[in-house]
């Protein structure tokens, strides 16, 4: 990484600890080191950075608000990924599915502590991207999200169907 680069992702590491994004996410996503990423909190005074065991995908999709609320971020973010041709993890997209994500969210008038956060939608798009996770539809249409290692199923929030896959 050359000295650009390194200002560059520094600017950016910023902008990420500031929306809330962990630390050990954003050294992992830029190549910045953890550390350095941490002195940026404290120098921007952002507590939000925490550490600890990131939510799995199972407590992530423990409600039917959760699960709606991960089917639009993946929704949003697959598409956005798709119009920008974009296939590795991209932060910045993250970042803009997740706002777009909340947007619509409130939009529907559901409270903002029921949809899933920046953390957990890292989570949720990286299991996307390793196909831990696909996007599906149930026979109502609604998209369902398949979790491939595991035999645990979603019930569609819409219809309630269950069916395997
Ligand atoms: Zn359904």
């Amino acid at each position: 990484m050359n000295h650009i680069q390194r200002s560059e992702r520094t600017l950016c590491a910023v902008q990420f600890l500031q929306y809330g994004l962990r630390a050990s996410i954003i050294s992992q996503e830029t190549q910045l080191p953890l550390k350095f990423v941490r002195t940026l909190a404290k120098e921007q005074m952002i507590t939000a950075a925490k550490s600890g065991l990131l939510d799995n995908l199972q407590s992530i999709l423990s409600s039917q608000y959760k699960i709606m609320s991960s089917t639009l971020m993946l929704s949003i973010y697959h598409g956005l990924a798709k119009a920008y041709i974009s296939f590795d993890m991209d932060l910045n997209l993250l970042l803009k599915a997740h706002q777009k994500h909340q947007q619509i969210w409130l939009g529907f008038g559901f409270e903002k502590e029921l949809c899933i956060s920046i953390n957990q939608a890292w989570v949720l798009v990286t299991a996307l991207l390793s196909q831990h996770v696909e996007l599906s539809h149930y026979p109502c249409g609604y998209t369902k999200i398949i979790l491939n290692s595991s035999k645990y199923q979603l019930e569609c929030p819409v219809c309630e169907h269950l069916d395997s896959h």
